[in-house]
């Protein structure tokens, strides 16, 4: 059998080639219209078992892989760490290896811990796609990002793309500057000194510290909620002052010097870190990014399950999809 493209997991964006990203686009691209049909199913994963493991509340990805799956005819459980035997004192590990006795093929994990993804995939033979770990990485956040972003400007590459807010608690910031910089984006962060990491300017990362100078520099803005859960201490001095300094306002897009496509990962918290005109605007992509994101994870599964193996080209794989569906 040959190797699956994209190899067991998907663990990050970070060390990622280009034509990998792409092909996940790609493949995206024509899963689309599966979710525009009447009947919203393809039997492509039919008999694959896949456990969706979150041990952080989360609504609009958990909900986006469990539809990717059924869209693909997989068998899918939810487990939430609560009210499950994790609260009992059961080991991420355990956990895992007696799903696996109930003969599973994959998990969706979610994790407060940076890592935790990496480290059951290591352990397992099942494969494991990283839905979000603590401040490390949300890959497939990324990529449905890069497909709106690719949506709505025709490319990727040369764009000068700006992630706003809260960086450094932010694993979307983290995914989204990997794929962007391998896709050959410019790359910018803005936000207050002390949401910002440091260093990143050595990744090729522009920094900015005025919102207004962003808005000037940028073609997309990227905005991002503040992660009050991750932080552990008071980063701003309150809701209203951040809104003040850094809100995306509709006053302050009249002023750029051309039209802004704005991306907010969700959820947003209107008029602390977005405007509310400016979210239902017109050069808001926020619910294209939701539509997508199901499209990248019915890619995402594929992909690691065999589909799109590296001896097919793009367009037999999608072809061949095609004629089952
Ligand atoms: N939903 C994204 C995440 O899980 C962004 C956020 O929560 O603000 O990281």
């Amino acid at each position: 059998m040959t190797e699956p493209v994209l190899g067991k997991d998907l663990l990050g964006l970070e060390g990622l080639d280009a034509d990998r990203i792409r092909l996940i686009l790609d493949n995206a691209e024509s899963f689309k219209e599966v979710s525009e049909r009447s009947i919203k199913k393809v039997p492509t994963l039919r008999g694959k078992t896949i456990v969706n493991l979150f041990y952080e509340p989360s609504t609009r990805t958990r909900i986006s892989f469990e539809f990717a799956e059924k869209r693909l005819s997989a068998d899918t459980v939810n487990i939430a760490s609560a009210g499950s035997s994790v609260e009992k004192g059961e080991t991420l590990v355990d956990t895992a290896r007696n799903l696996e006795a109930m003969r599973i093929d994959m998990v969706v994990v979610r994790h407060p811990s940076s890592g935790a993804p990496k480290f059951l995939a290591d352990r397992i033979p099942s494969n494991v796609v990283n839905a979000g770990d603590g401040r490390h990485e949300h890959p497939t956040q990324g990529l449905l990002d890069l497909l709106t972003i690719r949506d709505a400007l025709g490319e990727v590459a040369g764009r000068r793309v700006c992630i706003v807010g809260d960086i450094v608690h932010s694993r979307v910031a983290r995914s989204n500057m990997w794929g962007l910089l391998t896709l050959g984006a410019e790359v910018a962060f803005c936000g207050p000194r002390t949401l910002m990491p440091s260093g990143v300017e050595a990744l090729g990362v522009q920094v900015f510290h005025r919102i207004e100078e962003a808005i000037e520099w940028a073609d997309v803005l990227n905005v991002l909620r503040l992660q009050f859960e991750r932080m552990e201490a008071g980063f701003i001095p309150s809701l209203g002052e951040y809104y003040r300094v850094f809100g995306v306002t509709a006053e302050r897009l009249e002023r750029a010097p051309r039209d802004l496509v704005i991306l907010h990962p969700g959820p947003m918290n209107r008029g602390v870190e977005i405007d509310s005109r400016v979210a239902d605007g017109p050069h808001s992509v926020i619910l294209q990014q939701v539509t997508n994101g199901i499209a990248v994870r019915m890619a995402v599964l594929y992909l690691l399950t065999g589909g799109g193996s590296a001896a097919g080209g793009s367009t037999q794989r999608t072809g061949s999809r095609r004629e089952t569906a």
